[in-house]
């Protein structure tokens, strides 16, 4: 099988691979019981009190198991993300601050979440898998996919809020961004944060009859911000001194206190 994504030149998937093993195992443990159980424990935020610059921090360690450009450990991610965002909206401070930070929930690896709790594409749980889902194949391993298959939980029109996503960093640090109120990110923050993994959604064109009118606003900030959600090897911007000073006076703003996560 091979899965060459719309836009997304360096993201081919073949067997074989790390990231088919990865979404094989999100594919076989990820079920709906699963989700509904990993966002009530995380909603909780008991893990730790940080600041969102100790967060980027951690990225220095992590390496995106889901990026088929394995080499590069995600804090250069995220700044390269936030400058491709400067270049083409200079004054959306808050826009470049997304891009930032948009991936900080895979601190989730440090409370020992295996990867496939914490990166990949997502998709929803409670209704049929569509075939957009990268892998899709590996989804017959999960226990919901005949029970799903023919209904659905869920009402049209019900809000993308209300569907059971697989979990990962989106969640996660969508729940830590509402929970928190000590910051100055916005509803179009949080929501380009919680559905920005959401592939089959976004770029797939699936899951269209759950959405509601304010889903279409959601989309939009999605799509807007997908395109600086690139991998490293198309960019070669250096993450100079100067720029690192540009944003840790932007995180001071957004962020002038510790977040409980
Ligand atoms: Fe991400
Ligand atoms: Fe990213």
């Amino acid at each position: 099988m091979e899965y060459e994504k719309e836009g997304h030149g360096l993201r081919i998937y073949k067997e074989d691979t790390p990231q088919y093993y990865l979404y094989r195992d999100m594919h076989r443990n990820q079920t709906l019981e699963y989700v509904i159980k990993k966002k009530q424990q995380y909603s909780e935020l008991n893990n730790c009190k940080m600041s969102v610059k100790k967060a980027l921090s951690m990225m220095d360690e992590f390496i995106d198991p889901s990026d088929p450009d394995l080499d590069v450990e995600n804090s250069i991610h995220a700044y390269q993300t936030a400058e491709r965002i400067r270049k083409k909206y200079p004054n959306d401070k808050e826009f470049q601050i997304i891009g930032l930070i948009h991936d900080l929930g895979k601190v989730l690896f440090s409370f020992n979440e295996p990867n496939w709790a914490v990166v990949g594409d997502t998709y929803v749980l409670g209704c049929r898998f569509p075939e957009s889902i990268v892998y899709y194949n590996t989804l017959k391993e999960n226990s919901d996919f005949e029970k799903y298959k023919e209904k659905s939980i869920y009402e049209k029109g019900c809000g993308l809020d209300n569907l059971n996503i697989s979990f990962g960093h989106d969640e996660y640090l969508y729940q830590v961004l509402t929970q928190n109120k000590n910051h100055k990110i916005t509803e179009r923050g949080k929501s380009i944060i919680r559905y920005h993994s959401f592939y089959p959604w976004h770029t797939g064109g699936d899951y269209k009859e759950y959405m509601n009118y304010s889903d279409e606003k959601k989309l939009i900030y999605v799509l807007d911000f997908n395109q600086f959600d690139l991998y490293s090897k198309e960019d070669d911007t250096e993450i100079s001194d100067t720029i690192k000073e540009y944003y840790s006076k932007l995180l001071d703003e957004y962020f002038p206190e510790e977040l409980q996560w």
